[in-house]
């Protein structure tokens, strides 16, 4: 199976969260590629013989391969989608938002509030059967994933990712998390699916006529 490599971090620091925390959540995101890495190889050679869904070392291995890769997956998108100074919602997605959640300032209320609630993520999606956008709630990388969606903003809400500048104070990390979106980057996750040759059904094809 392939190794992954780390991808840098593309800042140092950011407005509202300090070179020191970013620096050890990056930490945090380096271990999940080592032990994704340490996961895939151990699956090269283990007992296939002895599988077992109770326990055995095959199922132990699969189990955390689904919390590590995650781990590094929802990571890089969380650190990709950030760095930006664009302020509100801009360019295609702020379409779909309005059309979806009513308002630009309706989405951002909700997905507040799903940086409240969750205790691991929240992620902004495209879910690929209904074709719209949704606010989806993870309490862990591996607990609460919803099938056939695309991530467009992720956010991320373990206490790593905000005590050491804001302490218990989650409302004012996610000030900083909102001022910080990229969203730019979000619009080009979106883009491939407002593609008319797209993989998959297309948002809304009138979006281009
Ligand atoms: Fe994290």
């Amino acid at each position: 199976m392939a190794q992954l490599t780390p991808r840098p971090l593309p800042y140092t620091s950011l407005p509202g969260l300090s070179a020191r925390l970013l620096t050890e959540h990056y930490k945090l995101y380096l271990g999940y590629v080592n032990k994704t890495n340490e996961i895939w190889s151990l699956l090269r050679t283990v007992n296939r013989q002895t599988a077992n869904a109770t326990y055995s070392p095959y199922r132990e291995l699969k189990l955390e391969e689904t919390y590590a890769l995650n781990g590094v997956k929802l990571h890089e998108l969380y650190f990709g989608n950030l760095g930006g100074t664009d302020g509100p919602p801009s360019g295609e997605v702020s379409f779909f938002l309005q059309r979806d959640f009513g308002s630009t300032e309706a989405w951002a209320r909700d997905f507040r509030a799903l940086g409240l609630s969750a205790r691991g993520w929240g992620i902004l999606a495209l879910d690929l059967d209904d074709r719209t956008l949704h606010n989806f709630l993870l309490d862990a990388h591996n607990v609460g994933g919803i099938q056939r969606t695309a991530p467009l903003l992720v956010l991320d809400v373990y206490e790593h990712a905000y005590f050491i500048d804001y302490g218990t104070n989650r409302s004012g990390y996610l000030d900083a998390f909102f001022a910080n979106i990229d969203w730019e980057e979000v619009n080009r996750r979106l883009r491939p699916y407002l593609a008319r040759s797209a993989p998959v059904p297309t948002l809304n094809t009138d979006f281009f006529a």
